[in-house]
């Protein structure tokens, strides 16, 4: 049997002969004899093994290999890919690089150099990062689809050039961005991790470091055979990743400020990364990235409340070009029966404008067919949005009118139906060890 003796690469020995390129090049000393002498030079012909020779005085072949070739204990070749990742990191702004104005005490967005500044672990990580930032850092409570129509088109152009992308954003909305990122790429095949934090990583407790850093090393993570472990968009925070159109923000000041309630969560971050596969959604086969980026913003969510008059809902009814209302209705799903309710929302409805029905709670889901107030509105024409968030509601609307070559009768039907994991639809199916784990919790 063949054994070996894996060295690091030797420097003095033959530099001359093999320049600069021998520092990356990794070195094994195998036990000569006829056989291996046979594979390393069948190796060495098909250019898998850069350098050979017999070491006389030991007795041993001195193989180098480029460092995505390694000899396994069984004296086996293995191509691997083990290039480091290549990251980009995407700052938009938000608390993680932030710093108090001296005059006012409040907080403001910088430029990622001061973030940068504040991050020299940056440099320690085993995979390459690069830097963009929009062209104004921005506190998240300012994003509109026009800063999703950038990081869309950005993520775009060097979706080849990167292994996966971290963009840093700030906490407020980003439920609504990773969702509608999620629905702006189709057949994405790479990680997009959105992360940022609740104290800036100025301050000593912050817990911008962590979630940074873990969000960088998860975007990089691969599979045995080379591709993406995660192929999502996700938002990465207090050690939990989560499928970013499944989660929202669920506190201004806890560090777990993040909260997937209807969906098990992708990772959990502890000593070490425990990934949940099964829940986390990968590319069947390999299909080209196709970026909807175009949005229409004439929607709105309507909360009802007890006591809501026929005026206001009558009110937003009639804005001027509405396209979607995102109905944020009782419990699962249900309504008041009052005649001019129905009749309002059936007036729109009949005009074409499109109503989803969300439940107002933060777990569970609408069914329709529970209780008759539910279906009063299934017998309008409302769309059953399930266990789907607002947010991932409100961005998969805007994304949907914003394709101009879908009919109303196409629109409708995407929303009734889960385009990137937003929803379960059948939760006694497919999703039901979903629901069971989640019960369970
Ligand atoms: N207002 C900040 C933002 O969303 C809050 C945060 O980042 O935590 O940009």
């Amino acid at each position: 049997m063949l054994s070996f003796l894996l060295g690091q690469p030797n420097h003095s020995l033959h530099s001359c002969l093999l320049g600069e390129k021998l520092r990356c090049y990794k070195r094994y000393l195998i036990n000569f004899n006829f056989d291996t002498l046979a594979l390393v030079i069948f190796c060495w012909l098909s250019q898998k093994v850069s350098y050979l020779c017999i070491r006389r005085d030991i007795y041993f072949l001195e193989v180098r290999t480029s460092p995505n070739i390694h000899i396994n204990n069984r004296g086996l070749m293995k191509e691997q890919n083990t290039d480091k990742a290549s990251i980009l990191i995407i700052y938009t702004g938000g608390t993680i690089g932030m710093m108090e104005n001296p005059s006012t005490g409040c907080l403001r967005p910088l430029d990622f150099t001061y973030l940068e500044d504040e991050l020299p672990e940056l440099k320690k990580l085993d995979c390459q990062v690069r830097v963009k930032q929009l062209d104004q850092p921005i506190d998240s409570s300012s994003i509109s689809p026009k800063e999703w129509k950038a990081l869309g088109t950005m993520i775009e152009k060097e979706y080849d050039a990167y292994d996966g992308f971290v963009i840093l954003h700030g906490t407020d909305t980003m439920s609504y961005t990773a969702s509608a990122l999620s629905f702006m790429f189709r057949h994405l095949a790479k990680p997009i991790i959105l992360t940022g934090s609740q104290l800036p990583v100025g301050r000593l407790r912050t817990d911008g470091k962590e979630n940074l850093i873990t969000a960088i090393e998860i975007a990089s993570e691969k599979k045995e055979d080379g591709s993406p472990r995660v192929q999502e968009v996700c938002v990465f925070f207090n050690n939990y990743l989560m499928r970013g159109n499944r989660t929202c923000k669920v506190s201004s000041e806890r560090f777990k400020a993040f909260k997937s309630y209807n969906y098990p969560e992708l990772a959990y971050v502890g000593i070490d990364i425990r990934y949940n596969d099964s829940f986390i959604r990968s590319q069947k086969s390999k299909k080209d990235l196709i970026v909807y980026k175009e949005m229409n913003s004439n929607v709105v969510v309507l909360k009802i409340f007890p006591g809501m008059t026929p005026d206001v809902i009558k009110a937003v009814l009639s804005i001027e070009g509405l396209r979607g209302v995102v109905l944020e209705t009782f419990g699962s799903g249900n309504a008041p029966m009052s005649e001019w309710f129905i009749q309002t929302l059936k007036e729109a409805i009949n005009k074409g404008v499109l109503i989803i029905n969300v439940t107002q709670c933060d777990s569970g889901r609408v069914d329709m067919k529970r209780y008759e107030t539910g279906e009063l509105l299934a017998d309008i024409g409302v769309i059953c949005g399930y266990d789907i968030t607002t947010e991932a509601a409100l961005t998969k609307m805007m994304i949907l009118f914003g394709q101009e070559d879908l009919d109303l009768d196409e629109i409708s039907f995407l929303l009734a139906n889960p385009l990137r994991g937003e929803f379960c639809i059948d939760r006694d199916n497919h999703e039901l060890s979903c629901w069971t784990m989640i019960q369970g919790r």
